[in-house]
Formats: structure tokens, sequence, C-alpha cells
């Protein structure tokens, strides 16, 4: 890597590296690390020892079940453990945990917490509400939840962190640099990167780097970035490169205890006859570890998932580490100074020493995915695990955001009280969800069961506020505002019934009698947006309240199966120009039954299956079936942007896009991956390991079932194949609608087991090998493939 003037893209690197995998000996994925010993005697290796607990909250049990087994025993202990030696630190990451113990602590235990974070003895780190998963997670909510923590950090402990903890997130991403930088952190601490990577960067002595924003040609985002440099964070990985050594510094991990060393050298507790046998040994670890980085100082992390549940255990720790301590610090021709410190006491120190040696650090550009822990072991199918609620994640988000472009334009008595809670509320299920087990898709059915519920429960309560606000919004005079839960004055279009079912439209009954509906824009801009209702009535007609006009609409069937439209309720979609929210009364369109003169155009029906012409009754859509040659040639629509067609063998479209006479070809296609055979890893909730042949086209023992609608507004093309529905709009309308297409899938292959479908489209555009991808809704991130 070079320390141009510039920094460093990620991108070359990339370039440089061969990803093989040799053995490098007891540092598996690393290399032999030499040292000759006087490499301390002008600077002393200055080392911290971070205790810390790593609390999923979700995982393998729920949020509760965690707190109430493990981490309330956790912090309980660490209020006296702390107390029983100034020197004894530890840090804490996760908000949503101690906020809830905190709640359940007396005035003497939370006096005790602020005397600690005041001595320096706790740090809470990051200060999110959780360590987020940075892959999934849109940027909205991830900021979202660092505000959360760091809101509950001011009002009750009055802190500011200082430096981001992120050990267990399944490979890192810029956009959380960047929000950490905006929150005030100066420094961070990133984990799961691809050995390669980290090998690579061990050999440059580039793990500690200035992280800047790949947009950003001043420093201003800049944040020091502290890689560990090995396989994971427990202790075996973490004192030096030799797990089978470090081991034996886990004292948890003595004989009787609750773990053990898979290297099958036990710790021992230290006694006045092997401390300096014991020390020396750890020396050596510390030694060859400080060599990978540009200053003596050095970061060693004591904990993993969950620990110092019971009493014991910090004094296993503490103790026998406080002897080794006391043996160095009494050896000074050892040159070492070793302490337990928190992670802004090593920060701290490391940026002293590098002012004091005038050592730099590299800048550095881009992203750490995807991340691989061994052989090719790449954790990608963490992006599509559990995909319905990676759906409901950014439905509770959108639903938030919404409110934050009301809240605003509430008047301050608007009677929002009540509400105040189901907003916060809403807010913190969001931000639990963020967590590394929760958005990812990595947690257990029931945990499953458990986020999807808050989110089921926080989208219902919000869109009562929502309903409440816009009513509010709409009255003139606002002293007529009441609200009655049991009839609220608006209905919401859509309603989820329960945590995993689909969303469903709410049917409007039609009478003579005019019903309205608001439509909400929560974007601060005019907008032309296609609007669709179901309602009761196949002749409803559309009109601008405010003018009194007939909007342009569309009426179309609702299909209850492929080849069964329903014949109670149809579908109306009008397009109309959306003002902003505060122009309430802007926004009214009334829809009414009318058999008269004026009606609404409905639109026309074209199906087609190869070999077995499907039979379609409707009195209300006119429906044509393709015959002999007819039903060989292509099922085509266009507007004057764009021109798509279906072959009615394949049912998968392609695509012409028109743009100054150029031409631009685009086909989708459906694909099948399998996964590996005759190995015991197979693709899973964290890994994506296809089978060797690659994907496969995908095929279905029947032909599709194809059916076009034309329209004035819409048209499309939708193909029912046996695991998915897959649908091709076209609108013809200016605009961005108008220019753009819109292509659904609704896919259900709960039948299969060790199977992936894709989507895939090839376009004849010159990208070459560069992949483009997007960070959490942020920013583009690319790479050579
Ligand atoms: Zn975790």
């Amino acid at each position: 890597m070079k320390d141009g003037v510039d920094g460093v893209q990620l991108l070359d690197v990339y370039d440089l590296l061969p990803f093989d995998n040799p053995d490098g000996g007891p540092w598996k994925q690393g290399f032999e690390i030499t040292y000759k010993g006087d490499e301390w005697s002008e600077q002393p290796l200055e080392l911290f020892l971070i205790p810390h607990s790593h609390n999923d909250p979700g995982w393998i049990k729920t949020f509760d079940a965690y707190y109430h087994d493990q981490t309330r025993h956790i912090l309980d202990n660490m209020v006296v453990k702390l107390s029983e030696d100034s020197r004894r630190k530890l840090i804490w990451a996760e908000i949503s945990y101690f906020s809830k113990w905190w709640n359940d602590i007396d005035d003497q235990k939370r006096a005790a917490v602020k005397r600690y974070l005041q001595a320096g003895q706790l740090e809470l780190v990051t200060g999110g509400w959780v360590m987020p998963d940075e892959a999934n997670s849109h940027y909205f909510a991830m900021l979202d939840q660092l505000m959360e923590g760091h809101q509950w950090l001011q009002k009750h402990l009055g802190v500011k962190p200082r430096s981001g903890w992120a050990i267990d997130p399944f490979g890192h991403s810029p956009s959380m640099a960047y929000l950490l930088k905006g929150a005030g952190l100066h420094n961070m601490l990133i984990q799961r990167v691809h050995y390669s990577i980290k090998k690579h960067f061990a050999q440059q002595q580039t793990l500690e780097f200035l992280w800047r924003q790949s947009w950003d040609s001043s420093s201003r985002s800049d944040i020091t970035c502290h890689m560990m440099p090995f396989y994971s964070y427990d202790v075996p990985h973490t004192c030096g490169p030799n797990p089978a050594v470090c081991c034996q510094f886990d004292f948890q991990r003595l004989p009787g205890r609750r773990t053990f060393c898979p290297w099958k050298i036990p710790p021992k507790p230290i006694t006045d006859q092997n401390v300096q046998e014991r020390a020396l040994l750890l020396l050596d670890q510390y030694r060859q570890k400080s060599r990978l980085f540009r200053s003596s100082v050095l970061l060693v992390p004591l904990g993993d998932d969950f620990r110092y549940v019971e009493s014991s255990e910090w004094d296993v720790q503490f103790n026998n580490y406080q002897k080794l301590f006391d043996y160095f610090n009494q050896h000074p021709e050892l040159h070492i100074k070793a302490r337990f410190g928190t992670l802004s006491d090593y920060f701290q120190a490391l940026h002293q020493r590098l002012s004091t040696t005038r050592t730099t650090l590299p800048k550095l550009r881009g992203d750490f995915f995807s991340y691989a822990d061994r052989d090719d072991h790449y954790w990608t199918g963490y992006f599509t695990s559990r995909p319905f609620y990676k759906r409901l994640d950014r439905k509770l988000e959108a639903t938030l955001r919404y409110h934050r472009s009301v809240d605003g334009r509430l008047a301050e008595n608007f009677p929002a009280r009540e509400y105040f809670q189901w907003l916060t509320t809403g807010r913190r299920n969001l931000a639990l969800f963020q967590h590394h087990d929760a958005v990812a898709g990595t947690e257990r059915e029931h945990v499953v069961v458990d986020y999807g519920t808050r989110l089921f429960q926080s989208i219902l309560n919000l869109h009562q506020v929502l309903q409440s606000s816009a009513h509010w919004l709409l009255l003139l005079d606002k002293s007529q505002y009441h609200h009655d839960q049991s009839k609220p004055f608006l209905q919401m279009d859509e309603v989820i019934s329960a945590q995993d079912a689909l969303p469903q439209k709410t049917t409007l009954s039609l009478s003579l009698e005019p019903r309205s509906l608001i439509i909400f824009n929560p974007t601060e801009q005019l907008r032309t947006s296609v609007i669709s209702v179901v309602v009761d009535s196949p002749d409803a007609r559309v009109v601008d309240a405010e003018t009194g006009r007939q909007m342009a609409a569309q009426i179309s069937a609702v299909w209850a199966e492929p080849n069964q439209p329903s014949t109670d309720t149809f579908q109306v979609r009008t397009s109309s120009l959306i003002r902003l929210l505060i122009t309430a009364v802007c926004f009214n369109f009334l829809f009414s039954h009318s058999k008269s003169s004026g009606s609404t155009p409905r639109a026309r029906y074209t199906v087609h299956r190869r070999g077995n012409p499907p039979d379609i009754h409707t009195e209300h859509f006119q429906v044509s079936s393709l015959q002999g040659s007819e039903a060989d040639a292509p099922l085509s629509l266009s507007n004057k942007h764009v021109q798509i067609w279906s072959s009615p063998e394949t049912g998968l479209l392609e695509v012409r896009i028109f743009k100054s006479g150029l031409v631009r070809k685009i086909q989708v296609q459906f694909l099948w991956y399998g996964t590996r055979t005759g190995s015991r890893d197979k693709s899973g909730a964290y890994l994506f390991l296809p089978a060797d042949e690659g994907a496969q086209l995908y095929t279905s023992s029947e032909p599709p079932l194809v059916r076009v609608s034309r329209g004035p507004i819409f048209s499309d093309i939708t193909s029912h194949f046996p695991h998915f529905t897959h649908t091709v709009r076209l609108f013809h309308l200016d605009g961005h609608a108008g220019k753009s297409l819109e292509i659904s899938n609704l896919v259900d292959i709960r039948s299969q087991v060790n199977r992936e479908l894709v989507m895939k489209i090839v376009s004849d555009v010159a990208s070459g090998n560069r992949f483009y991808s997007d960070l959490n809704g942020f920013q583009i991130s690319n790479v050579d493939v």
C-alpha cells in the first residue's frame, strides 16, 4: 500500500492481492513475526488490556431473555468488582441493555456508575443503541440508533462517547465511519475484515489508518481507525498471533471453569513460582503483535460474548492479570508498561506516542465488504437472509420518517402527549433491529418473531399517530378535533394483520356519495405520482376535490388467482401532481360510483399460455387469448421512452430504452443457486456457498401464464411461474414515472431446501468488470470483479 498524498483507495489493494490462502504457521492466516528484542529500549511497549463483554441484543435468545439470564448480572457485578480495585476497567457498547439495566437499579448503584465514569474505570464506547449491521442497514436507521443511544447518555449520565467499538458486524462500511465522526467521535475500532486484507495491512503496518470518505478531498471526514489483526475478538485471537498461547491467558478457561482451550493447553493460575515463565511467554505474544503497528502502544482486548456473568470470573481474570502486570512493572529491563485500560485510554496514548515520534498514519478510502473469515467462506449469505423482515424494517423506518415531516407542522396544542411514548418505542424498536444479528437475518426463529412483533406493533401504533396528525392538519377549525380510537376519522390504505403477514389493500366502498382520499407526500418537493386504490365497483370516477375536474384514471382487475379476476374488488389508478402536506386541502380526491357517461376507462387484457390457453371469465373486462401464429410473436408494450417485450415461451422480459437515438438492451433472467455438496459447509444465514456448477437458469415444469394489461395510465406484463410472479410495468406519463420501469416479484420458495432464487439483469452497458453496489443508501462503492 502506498501512502501517497492523496491517501489510498482500497480498490488498489484488491488489485494487488492474490487472495490465496497459504498456511502462515501458528498465525494460520498471517506470517511469522520476528523481532530482535531491543525495539522497545527507547520507547517501551505500553500495553492497554481492555476488558469487554460482547452482549448481542438478541441472537440465540431474545433481547429480554439475554438481559434476564446474563446481561443484568454482568452489570450488577461490575458495580461490585470495579470498586474492589481502582485499577480495574470495563468498556460497554450496547446502550439498549445499559438503559434497561439503569431502569432496574437503585440510586446507590447509579451513583457508583457515575463515579466509575468520572474516574475513567468505565467507558461507554460508540454509544449506539446496538452495534449495528453495516451492510443491510439504511443510514437513516444507523443514525437513529446512534442518536437514541447518545441522547440517552446525555440525558442520564451527561457523557459523550469518544471512541467506536465494532467487533462483530460482518464487514465494515465507511458510512458508519462518517456517522461516528459526525457524532463527535475521534477514534474507532473494527474487527471482521477479510483475512487477506488483514494480512496485507499487517505486513504494511497500516492496520491503523485515517478512514476518509471517498468523495472527500479534505481531511474533514477523517477518523482514526484501528483494525484488529487476527481471526476473532476472543482472547485466543487477541493477545498475539498464536492462539494456543493466548488461550492460556483466558483465565475463564482455567480447568474446572465454564469453558476450555481447544488447543489443549489449559491456562494456569499465576503464582509466585510461575509468574516469570508465564509473563515472558505472554510478553513474547505482545511483542510480536506490536510489530504489526507503527507505534509501540498496544491494544489487547480481554473478553468474549456475554463474559463476566459470574463474580468469580472477574476475580480470575483481574487477579491473575494484575499479578502479571505487577511482574512486568517490577522488571524495567523488559521495557513494558502494562495495565487495564479503556478504549479511549488506548487511543489517547496512541495519539501522544504518534506525535512524540512524529509518526503519521496512512489515509484510506473504501469499504470492507465482502467479509471472509477463512477459506472461501464469504459472509454474503446474510445480505438476503430473512428478506421479509428486511422489508418490515424499511417499512417502520419509512413510517418514522413520515413522522419527521409531520411533527414540525403540528402546532403546539396538538394533543400529542399520549403519542410521544409510541414514537420513542418505535424509534427504539427500529434501533434494536439494526443489531448485527437482527436486520442481518442471522438470529434464531423465535428471536425473529420477537423482533417482528416489535416492528409490527410499532407500525400499527405509528399509523394511529399519523391518522390523528393528518386529521388535525386537515381541520381548519382545530377545536373540532376529537379522537375516538375505535372509530378513526381516517383509514389507512394498507393494513398488516400480523407480524408475518403481507400487507393488504383496504377496499374503499363506493356509493353515489363521494369518498375522499388524502394523499400524504412526506418529501419536501412537488411530485407526480401514480396513486393506486382498491374499490368495490368497476364504475369508479376520480375527481379533484379542489377543482371538481375529473382526473385521468384507469380501472384494472384485482387478480384473485392468475386466471381469475376478483368479482367484487377493482383497482383504480390515477396520476397526479402531489403537493406538500402542509397544503392539506389540495390533495383531496373524490372517489364515487358512477354508471353515467364519463366513467373511467378499463384495462384490456391479453392472456397466453403455450400449449394450454387459459380460460378466463369476467363480465367487467375485455380479455382476449392469443391464438395461432399470434401466440408465437413477442408480446410488446411501449411508451415514448421505453419498449418492453416478453417472449411467450419464457415469459421473461427484454427492454429497449430509447434515448437520443441510442438503443440499450436489457434482459431479465431468473436463476437458481444450489449449495455445495459433499461438504459440511452449506449456504446458510451467514455464508453463501453455491454449488460448483454456479447459477442455473430457472426452468419450470409448465410454461408460464403470461398476462398483458393495457390502459391509458399504465400497461404491464405479468408472468406467473410456480415459484414467483414477475411483473414489469410501464407508465404512460411524463416525468420520471414515464422514463422508469417498475419491476416487482412475489416470491414463494418455502417448498425449496438449500436453493436460492435470483433475478439477474443482463445489459449491453459496457461497465467492464466493475461492480457497483450500494452502501447503506448513502453512497456507492465500486470494485473490480
Ligand atoms: Zn455479536
